[in-house]
């Protein structure tokens, strides 16, 4: 299990700083790298248009 970032992102860059693993990078739509995301559900939770979705 991986998070995945939809296209309803917005780059507003409030996931990336909330993962404790640094696996999510910057772009017009973020990406979560699946072989290091831990599942936590950070990035979901700080999201303001609800964009990481579980897998
Ligand atoms: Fe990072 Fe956690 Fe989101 Fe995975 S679920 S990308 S580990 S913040
Ligand atoms: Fe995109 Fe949501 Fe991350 Fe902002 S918090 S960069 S909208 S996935």
């Amino acid at each position: 299990m991986a998070y995945k970032i939809t296209d309803e992102c917005i780059g507003c860059g409030a996931c990336e700083a909330e993962c404790p693993v640094s696996c999510i990078s910057a772009g017009d739509i973020y990406a979560i790298d699946a072989d290091s995301c831990i599942d936590c559900g950070n990035c979901a939770n700080v999201c303001p248009v609800g964009a990481p979705q579980a897998e």
